[in-house]
């Protein structure tokens, strides 16, 4: 669900209106306890990755509304690729993991999504959505030195990676 917002003002300058993705749940302390733990890695883990892998998160809210407990995550709006052809998006998508877990996050759940946890930003560049499932990861594929072994061996010390690796038929890991 995407919504415009009036403009904020900042030490007495407008800003021109933007839009944002809102992602929100209802009456279901599960997807509450989710959305919180999105918010926590986008404060966390995730901060130094926005506006770059990542959306950037304008803020988590909570609250009550006609007696629902409501929960919503303010996020930068990206949109599902359809320009980018095939190959040059598996290469984009793949850096983006890469990066992500390099930067110590492992995703969680982008072996399901065949692709729809990869939008693209206003000003074109990847963004990894959806950290429902995200955690804080010591990458053994990454942190091993790239001379050393054949990449599906590498890769097999990371699930995640290792995944993606046999879906997308990747080459060896870059630097
Ligand atoms: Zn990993």
């Amino acid at each position: 669900m995407v919504e415009t917002y009036g403009p904020p003002v900042i030490t007495g300058h407008r800003i021109p209106p933007f839009e944002v993705a809102i992602k929100w749940v209802q009456n279901n302390d599960l997807a509450v306890e989710k959305l919180h733990h999105e918010a926590d890695m986008y404060a966390g883990l995730l901060h130094p990755l926005q506006g770059y892998l990542v959306p950037i998160c304008y803020g988590f809210f909570v609250g009550e509304v006609d007696g629902a407990q409501v929960a919503c995550l303010v996020l930068e709006r990206c949109k599902s690729s359809t320009k980018t052809s095939n190959d040059e998006m598996i290469q984009r998508q793949r850096a983006a993991a890469i990066g992500l877990h390099r930067m110590g996050v492992v995703h969680g759940n982008l072996l399901d999504s065949r692709g729809s946890h990869f939008l693209i930003a206003s000003d074109g560049s990847l963004r990894i959505i959806d950290f429902t499932e995200s955690k804080g990861h010591e990458c053994d594929a990454i942190s091993t030195p790239s001379v050393e072994l054949h990449p599906v061996t590498r890769y097999s010390k990371c699930d995640e990676l290792y995944w993606l690796h046999k879906r997308w038929a990747l080459s060896p890991l870059d630097k």
